[in-house]
């Protein structure tokens, strides 16, 4: 990979390694199951409209955002398949959802009810996923009011719920006393509802470790996200499924040089040159690229296999890396850097990789975090 023509900095997505995640998920839910793919922030900043086409290509069947603005963008890019948003948007929104056919959490009658109108005025039905709070106290009817919420807006006739869902808290936490009470609670709202003679529409509860860790409640579908691009969620997953990494970050030394001794690197010259032949070269990756300030001195990064220190304040567009040529402790180039040598900062280099996890540790933050960011500004190029 050359890396795009305007600017030395690329995220590269590898879009056979999510096939093969999303395969591997695939295999793991029953016949009757389906696959909703989380997408949501731009499919944690890998792109979601190439990954969306490869994991229906594998087995997905329907997909989730978080905003609005996520789901019309997907409509507008030709993405016909189910979009549920994860979240019950503001009423001032039900016409863009029933226009572009979206499904939203519902968990107000006010909300509903709006829903209901904009879809009976434009002459059609809206279906949506009725959300429960089963103790995460984030988004949710909860478990008490959910059969009278669904009773004050089923009467209306431009509504149709399409499933039931809660998300859990500590689903990667095995034998948790908490995941046992969403879950009861969780079953028996969904009892309650079917008592009431109301349709739940598909049961779904599992995110990427409850898919790995609670088969027991796949019930009709399984909500798969950071599993998919190849991240576990915790460690509690390591050797339960095969995942590939499927984003790399890389970008080339634009500019090189051996500065002197005591020159200082950087905003605040946090970082001075100790000795001679150390080089110090330039990348064009800062942090509204997603490379989080906080790494400033922290962190490596890969030239021809070989970790190299990070060194001096990461600017907003720009960061530098020392290399000493005389090889100390484990950083040793077979030879000097040049403009134009690939610079990895998530992702394999010959026999050496930096991983999503190890940048997350840097910054005392998750792996979710550490690819979203990334999606924001860097060019991404598919492989
Ligand atoms: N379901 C909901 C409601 C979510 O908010 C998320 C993401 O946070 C997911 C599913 C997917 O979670 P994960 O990426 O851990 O699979």
């Amino acid at each position: 990979v050359q890396g795009p023509e305007s600017r030395w900095a690329w995220v590269e997505v590898n879009l056979a390694a999510l096939r093969r995640n999303t395969s591997a998920f695939r295999r793991l839910l029953g016949r009757g199951v389906e696959m909703m793919c989380v997408v949501k922030a731009d499919a944690y900043g890998h792109g979601a409209v190439p990954c969306i086409k490869t994991m229906h290509a594998a087995g997905a069947s329907q997909f989730a955002v978080a905003t609005v603005r996520e789901g019309v963008a997907l409509r507008e890019a030709g993405i016909e398949w189910p979009i549920l948003i994860l979240s019950e948007p503001p009423a001032t929104c039900v016409q863009t959802l029933v226009e572009h056919d979206l499904m939203p959490a519902v968990y107000t009658s006010e909300f509903a009810l709006a829903l209901g109108e904009a879809a009976a005025s434009a002459g059609r039905v809206a279906r949506y996923h009725l959300a429960v709070d089963t103790g995460m106290t984030r988004i949710g009817v909860r478990r008490a009011d959910a059969v009278e919420l669904r009773r004050t807006i089923d009467f209306h006739r431009g509504l149709e719920c399409a499933g039931t869902f809660t998300h859990f808290a500590t689903a990667d936490v095995p034998d948790d006393w908490d995941f046992a009470l969403q879950l009861n609670r969780f079953r028996e709202t969904v009892e309650a509802l079917r008592g009431a003679g109301l349709d739940t529409g598909l049961v779904h509860c599992d995110n990427t470790p409850g898919t790995i860790l609670h088969p027991e409640c796949h019930f009709d579908m399984c909500r798969v996200g950071v599993g998919l691009y190849g991240l576990h969620p915790a460690d509690t997953t390591h050797g339960c499924i095969d995942l590939e990494p499927v984003m790399s970050v890389r970008g080339r030394v634009v500019r090189v040089i051996y500065p002197n001794v005591g020159d200082g690197v950087g905003y605040g010259l946090t970082w001075r040159v100790p000795r001679r032949n150390i080089q110090v070269a330039t990348v064009p990756i800062g942090y509204a690229d997603g490379l989080a300030r906080e790494l400033s001195n922290q962190m490596d990064v890969l030239v021809g296999g070989v970790r190299c220190r990070q060194v001096g304040n990461i600017c907003m567009d720009q960061f530098m890396f020392a290399v000493d040529v005389n090889g100390a402790r484990s950083y040793r180039p077979t030879r000097p850097v040049e403009y134009g040598d690939v610079v990895t900062l998530i992702g394999a280099d010959d026999d050496e990789r930096i991983t999503a996890e190890e940048m997350a540790g840097l910054r005392n933050t998750i792996n979710y975090e550490v690819v979203c960011d990334f999606g924001m500004r860097l060019e991404k190029i598919y492989t």
